[in-house]
């Protein structure tokens, strides 16, 4: 089997098997760690003031198709087949 390259750390290691992304468990638990720090540092910026931006230029884009916001967000929807649950939270609530 060839080499390949750690998720995480970049480096070269030999897979026990196809699935194998990480050269150990320590680098796929990190990962998923890092990840997870990752999702909640989004989230958190998210609510903490950008997501208004988000809001107003998906507002503007909107506009500018010449469709209702409400209109707009679910074809983005349709398009992107699904956005994730957090997303989807803010935007019923707008
Ligand atoms: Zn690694």
């Amino acid at each position: 089997m060839t080499e390949r390259k750690c998720k995480r750390c970049g480096k070269m290691f030999p897979p026990k098997n196809n699935k194998q992304t990480y050269c150990n468990p320590v680098c796929r638990i990190e990962y998923n760690k890092e990840k997870l720090i990752e999702d909640r540092k989004e989230l958190k910026e998210f609510r903490s003031g950008k997501t208004n931006n988000f809001i107003r230029s998906i507002a503007a884009e909107a506009k500018a198709a010449g469709m209702s916001y409400g209109k707009y967000v679910a074809m983005i929807e349709l398009q992107k087949g699904g956005i994730q649950s957090e997303s989807k939270v803010f935007f019923e609530t707008d």
